[in-house]
């Protein structure tokens, strides 16, 4: 029996160890935490729960394959829920806008809030984006990059040009739709991936699809119950899972992956390494010195959390809130351009009890919130965050005698996660590390991978099921079908 080690027990690596497991490989991942999920994180305190790290599961289609490949359905193991509203907008000027995937409550909100004239501009974004989403993840995202000349056949070269998908996206948006709080609400998305939407391409309005189109969904219990489910999965198929083990280095013999030396010193050897450590840690810390390792990948920005345990409720917040700037141009410009914490931040809010009651106390709230900063090559966000604190508190209309706890995480805390810089989001999605620019899940090394968000496809949990996909595909020597 072939053998494969896995070091992290992320999202990617989670789902590799299943899918080989399940090809018959005899599995060990090694995670150097004391639990699974990476960035898919849990803090518990005080009869609290939160979800420290994503809180939108969007795009179930990867999960959904994921189980169906490993011949399970997803209902037995989650119950998910779709969140609709998908979350309440508050604009600067005071306007608060629901959002819904549903049309037609979409266009009662946006006749009503904004104005009956811009509802045609919107059914057009969203017909035009649904034709680019559904065109491009077969033919771009779930695709193996054996070189440039993978991005360049006369199909893709085609959708290029049809979908004009290297146009900008702010200032597309902005002809479909005219009012600037709607420009806003249909392209900021991109700051998930870390990316400024002024500086995003047409192509990553995907994301507003994603959101907009399918709809945001929840695993009841939280957002930790996705790792634990595929791990269990991957458990069930024989792999085995062990926590507190940090990988040292990877062990490279005659050009091919040997095995790993874990931080105790002990040396295992197997026939393929996959590892789901952020890509340029990787490259800088485990693996021998290649040109990679100098390689100066563009970070995302990062994320400043506070999980605060609140003790009255909050009626005008739902499950997802999102606090525009008073001035988002000027938020985006700090940020993005300036590196700076942005001096009116836009954050966005979390109240899981708000579909989990379990998840606080009764008449408690548990509220998360994430604030976009400068990863670590910028201002320091820890040193800014009692002020960021001091907007939320305003904006969100918090009474500080009713604040419990605040528990704050800062760029540096995911530089401790193996993040380089501390970018919460991995590398960024500019046009020269987003496709086949970005690095590959293959490393020069021969049975030797990468997995996860900072390599293809790129950020997010359901990309990083497709970077397993891929990863998968290319240990088991299968290639890509159609999706
Ligand atoms: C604040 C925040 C909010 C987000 N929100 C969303 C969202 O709403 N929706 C969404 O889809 N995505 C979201 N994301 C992105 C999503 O979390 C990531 O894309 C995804 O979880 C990354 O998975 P990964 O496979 O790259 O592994 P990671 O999560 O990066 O995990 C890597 C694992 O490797 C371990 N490790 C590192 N070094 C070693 C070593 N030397 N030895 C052993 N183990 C090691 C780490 O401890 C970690 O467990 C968010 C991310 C952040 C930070």
């Amino acid at each position: 029996m072939k053998t494969a080690i896995i070091v992290g027990a992320g999202m990617g690596g989670l789902a590799t160890a299943a899918r080989l497991a399940k090809a018959g490989y005899e599995v060990f991942v090694f995670e150097g935490r004391n639990q699974i999920g990476g960035r898919i994180g849990e803090l518990r305190r005080d009869g609290y729960r939160f979800d420290t790290g994503p809180t939108l599961l969007m795009m179930l289609e990867p999960l959904e394959r994921l189980f169906s490949d490993l011949h399970r359905r997803v209902e037995d193991y989650l119950e998910l829920v779709l969140i609709d509203p998908s979350y309440r907008v508050y604009f600067g000027d005071g306007t608060v806008f629901d959002s819904s995937p549903n049309i037609a409550r979409m266009v009662r909100e946006i006749a009503r809030k904004i104005s009956p004239l811009e509802v045609p501009g919107y059914l057009k974004l969203m017909a035009d984006l649904s034709a680019m989403y559904h065109a491009v993840v077969p033919t771009f995202v779930r695709k193996q990059y054996d070189s440039l000349a993978d991005l360049f056949s006369p199909y893709q070269v085609d959708l290029l040009l049809r979908h004009r998908l290297l146009a900008n996206l702010w200032k597309r948006v902005g002809r479909y739709v005219r009012d600037p709080r709607l420009r806003m609400l249909f392209s900021f998305q991109t700051m998930y991936l870390g990316l400024s939407p002024k500086e995003a391409l047409w192509v990553y309005g995907v994301l507003t699809y994603m959101e907009s189109g399918e709809g945001v969904w929840y695993p009841r219990g939280g957002m930790h119950k996705v790792p634990h489910a595929v791990a269990q999965v991957a458990q069930e198929e024989g792999a085995r899972i062990y926590l507190n083990q940090r990988v040292a280095e990877v062990l490279v013999e005659n050009g091919q992956a040997a095995g790993v030396r874990l931080a105790s010193g002990e040396v295992l050897r197997a026939d393929v390494v996959v590892i789901n450590v952020d890509a340029p840690t990787a490259y800088r810390e485990l693996l021998p010195p290649t040109r990679y390792a100098r390689r100066n990948f563009k970070n995302s920005c990062s994320a400043l959390m506070f999980y605060i345990g609140y003790t009255e409720p909050l009626p005008h917040q739902l499950h997802h809130n999102v606090y525009f700037s008073r001035d988002f141009e000027q938020n985006l410009y700090e940020l993005f351009v300036q590196n700076r914490v942005p001096s009116d931040p836009s954050f966005y809010t979390c109240l899981s009890n708000r579909t989990d009651p379990q998840d606080a106390p009764a008449g408690c709230e548990n509220l998360y919130v994430l604030v976009p900063v400068p990863n670590l090559t910028g201002e320091d966000a820890r040193a800014a965050a009692p002020r960021v604190l001091e907007t939320v508190i305003a904006r969100a209309g918090l009474k500080r005698e009713r604040i419990q706890f605040v528990e704050t995480l800062t760029p540096h805390e995911w530089q401790a996660l193996g993040l380089w810089q501390g970018a919460a989001f991995g590398i960024a999605h500019n046009f020269f590390q987003s496709t086949a620019f970005r690095p590959s899940v293959r490393t020069p090394f021969r049975n030797c991978y990468l997995v996860g968000a900072s390599t293809q496809p790129g950020n997010g949990i359901p990309m990083t099921l497709i970077s397993a996909e891929l990863v998968a595909e290319r240990v088991l020597g299968r290639r890509s079908r159609k999706a």
